[in-house]
């Protein structure tokens, strides 16, 4: 694996760079105590092709290979999360998982959009009754002619008020495949589906979450993601590219956190000298810093398999695992050294913390994570 960065991917980290001093930094408190971040974002980030990223010039994408989305994705998460979210969520999990799945007629009508930022996807996996076993999942499509008829409710779907198109697990009569899930692509404003955002979240505060309610949500067999009853390996698929990008998005909370603390250490003065000059102040940034070289490593290593075509999945879990619990750790090692000033939103180290903790709980939780690497290692699911 080489890990000099090409010329190329050198740039799109500049542009991402810039992107976020001039877009998204000027706004995070902001942002992050309304609880809603500028809806404006979407189209900007469209504009400077990151929600186009890996998808063909031909579907109105960017092209770029997966290290360049990991940097860029890296780059967002440093500024801020929920804008990064927004990000892997329309692009990594809808948009790629269209390109990769759905009908030319599919990719023609959702990519443009979602890669241009003029719509948005969300993910609908998740259940109030069914997280980390997604499987057994209970929402229902049944045929009637031509059409599928969904009932049921999804939980903490990231962008979900925002969204003009879900990507929706349901589980459809007849289906022939694993576990009967099948995938739709259902619009947003179809009649019966209504939403309702999730307020009071730790962090990720300025993120669209919410709950989503389909009472006889009526969409053509059109609506159909690949085969019927392959939606379980869909969404698995979709999941096992996601968790590089959450992976990448925690590298840059522990690489901000590096950063703000360092700054910190070298400005605040106790015992007659900075604190820098202090050894277990020392000790917790060079903490931070193993956690974010190591977390990176493993996070490029996935987008590498990718790009060369191999198998990813379980280094996949074993990036999001790791670099998960290294933002947890960083953020918090990062908060001890702002000292009491860590614990209010005037300085960034807070809402850090705040952001990487869901890292360890959704797509997949810490645990869920070490059964697929120890079901790789032993053979035995102990799921
Ligand atoms: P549970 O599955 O009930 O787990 C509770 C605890 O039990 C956890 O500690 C878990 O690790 C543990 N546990 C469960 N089973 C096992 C086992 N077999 N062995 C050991 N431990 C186990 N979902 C979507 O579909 N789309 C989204 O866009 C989305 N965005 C989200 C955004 C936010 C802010 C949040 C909080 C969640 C989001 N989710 C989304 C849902 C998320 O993926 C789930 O919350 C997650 O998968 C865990 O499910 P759960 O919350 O039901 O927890």
């Amino acid at each position: 694996m080489n890990l000099e960065l090409s010329e190329e991917q050198s740039a799109v980290r500049q542009l991402a760079r810039d992107f976020v001093e001039r877009e998204i930094t000027p706004h995070v408190v902001a942002w992050d105590r309304a609880e809603e971040v500028d809806r404006a974002i979407v189209e900007k980030l469209g504009e400077v092709g990151f929600l186009g990223l890996t998808i063909d010039e031909e579907y109105g994408g960017s092209g770029g290979d997966h290290l360049a989305y990991c940097l860029v994705t890296e780059e967002l998460g440093r500024g801020d999360s929920s804008v990064r979210g927004i990000v892997s969520v329309s692009l990594g999990l809808v948009a790629k998982t269209v390109a990769a799945w759905g009908s030319e007629e599919q990719k023609r009508r959702w990519l443009p959009g979602l890669t241009s930022g003029a719509s948005v996807g969300c993910f609908g996996l998740t259940e109030p009754g069914t997280g980390s076993d997604a499987g057994s999942l209970t929402t229902r499509a049944v045929r009637d002619g031509d059409d599928y008829v969904i009932n049921g409710t999804k939980m903490f779907i990231t962008n979900g008020t925002w969204a003009d198109v879900v990507l929706l697990f349901a589980r459809s009569t007849g289906a022939p495949g694993h576990k009967g899930v099948s995938a739709f692509l259902v619009p947003a404003d179809t009649p019966g589906l209504t939403r309702r955002t999730i307020h009071g979240k730790l962090g990720l505060r300025g993120q669209a979450t919410a709950e989503l309610a389909l009472e006889d949500v009526r969409v053509p067999a059109a609506a159909l993601l690949g085969e019927e009853g392959k939606g379980f390996s869909i969404a698995m698929s979709a999941l096992a590219k996601g968790r590089m990008s959450v992976a990448a998005g925690c590298v840059g909370i522990a690489q901000a956190a590096l950063d703000v603390a360092v700054r910190y250490a070298g400005e605040r003065e106790q015992f007659g000298r900075t604190i820098a000059h202090h050894q277990l102040v020392q000790e917790l940034l060079s903490d931070i810093a193993l956690d974010v070289d190591a977390a990176r490593l493993l996070t490029w290593r996935v987008a590498d398999l990718i790009d060369r075509g191999q198998p990813f999945a379980v280094e996949s879990s074993k990036a999001k695992l790791f670099a998960s619990e290294a933002a947890v750790r960083a953020a918090n090692n990062a908060l001890q050294v702002f000292g009491g000033y860590g614990y209010i939103d005037e300085y960034p180290a807070g809402k850090l913390l705040r952001d990487a903790r869901v890292m360890t709980l959704y797509e997949g939780t810490s645990q869920i994570q070490k059964l697929v690497i120890g079901r790789a290692l032993t053979g035995v699911s102990a799921f």
